[in-house]
């Protein structure tokens, strides 16, 4: 589907048929097209088939019944970023698992973020930027780091209004955690790890 007017980024635009691209566009939410790059007039308006965050190029091939040849998939360098990212992102969550080394997983988190937008093209960190903000927002939460925790909420409050649009019913809950993440379910559990580690801080 081709643009027939200027967008910007969150415009909802017109439904149609999108081709796959891996450095999407557009994303598709709540029945919507929503706009997360922006996209000239003339140029195609694509989404992504897969939404795994960190895979190869062949990985993300096996997702699809056709070879994708966008820029993520014939740059050698963009596997290696990914390969990297995946690794990451794994270690991240093995710490996040064992609760009490959360701030490693956090700092991990940190890495990861800055890491996607040094070395990954625009559209793909806009492409993956809720799921991850998302992610260090829990984490953040995990951590016991409420002041990170709320920077985290309000930037997902932003790329939910991006992706979801500005009626997402899922604001209200992310508004409510910019004013105070401890309500997250979460940080409840890291109250009761401390109880059992003593408490020490
Ligand atoms: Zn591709």
């Amino acid at each position: 589907m081709i643009a027939d007017k200027e967008y910007k980024q969150g415009d909802i635009i017109a439904d149609g048929d999108c081709s796959h691209s891996c450095l999407p566009n557009a994303i598709k939410a709540r029945n919507k097209l929503m706009c997360i790059s922006p996209v000239d007039i003339g140029e195609e308006i694509t989404i992504s088939y897969n939404d795994n965050l960190f895979l190869s190029a062949e990985e993300r091939n096996k997702h699809y019944d056709f070879i994708c040849k966008c820029k993520l998939c014939r740059d050698e360098s963009m596997d290696k970023h990914m390969k990297h990212l995946s690794d990451m992102y794994n270690m991240m969550t093995v710490f996040c698992n064992k609760g009490i080394l959360a701030d490693v997983a956090l700092d991990i988190m940190k890495d990861i973020i800055d890491y996607s937008i040094k070395n990954l093209p625009e559209k793909y960190v806009n492409f993956i930027s809720k799921q991850i903000i998302s992610d260090a927002f829990q984490v953040a939460v995990f951590a016991g780091e409420v002041d990170i925790a709320k920077k985290y909420a309000k930037e997902l409050l932003m790329w939910t209004i991006i992706q979801e649009g500005d009626d997402s019913p899922v604001l209200e809950e992310i508004n409510m955690y910019i004013e105070d993440p401890t309500k997250h379910v979460l940080y409840k559990k890291i109250e009761n790890k401390e109880s059992v580690v003593g408490g020490s801080s």
